[in-house]
């Protein structure tokens, strides 16, 4: 059974054009996962990456999504303004296949959560050069009503009206429905 339900989406905008390569936003990153909290940073422990390559210009910042258990068969190669990307530039998977987004202790995957707890993401407040920006949105979702939710409406009602009613009232219902 699902209800609707107004959620905030986050989305971070990325804009490849403004990133110098700095390396604030997997700082701060690490930085905020770190157990405990800000004790260390390692970039490579960061939820976000930034692809580098000086020599080209090409600086593009991807944030860790979901696990791929297998490498894709093929790869897509960018060219945008005359630079080429990288096959796997702008992916965001956890992929067996090159080491970026895993815990580099563990191999266990990385995944973005956008600074639970947070305000604002910090990667975005981080980035002084506004190369991410983050916008916010609602939207109405359809979200699962919870089982022991139903059981403990349907376990007061049986409390109040008794178990015969209750069944001869959902038996009535469902004719209807
Ligand atoms: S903080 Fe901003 S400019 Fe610096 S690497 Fe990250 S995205 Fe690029
Ligand atoms: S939103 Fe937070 S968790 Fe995600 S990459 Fe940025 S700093 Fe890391």
């Amino acid at each position: 059974m699902a209800e609707k339900k107004k959620k905030t989406i986050k989305t971070i905008k990325i804009n490849v054009d403004k990133c110098n390569g700095c390396r604030a936003c997997e700082l701060i990153c690490s930085a905020f996962h770190a157990a405990p909290k800000y004790s260390s940073n390692n970039p490579a422990r960061s939820r976000i990456r930034v692809i580098r390559e000086p020599l080209s210009d090409i600086y593009v910042p991807v944030y860790a999504g979901e696990y791929a258990v297998a490498e894709c068969a093929g790869r897509d190669k960018y060219t945008i303004d005359g630079k080429e990307y990288d096959e796997c530039a702008f992916c965001r998977a956890s992929c067996p296949s090159r080491g970026e987004f895993k815990e580099p202790d563990s191999g266990l995957p990385l995944k973005c959560d956008m600074c639970e707890g947070e305000e604002e993401p910090l990667c975005v407040k981080w980035c002084t050069v506004d190369a991410l920006t983050c916008e916010e949105r609602e939207e109405e979702v359809e979200e699962d009503v919870k089982m022991e939710d139903i059981e403990i409406g349907m376990a007061s009602m049986v409390d109040r009206y008794g178990l015969q009613k209750v069944m001869d009232t959902v038996a009535r219902m469902s004719k209807k429905a």
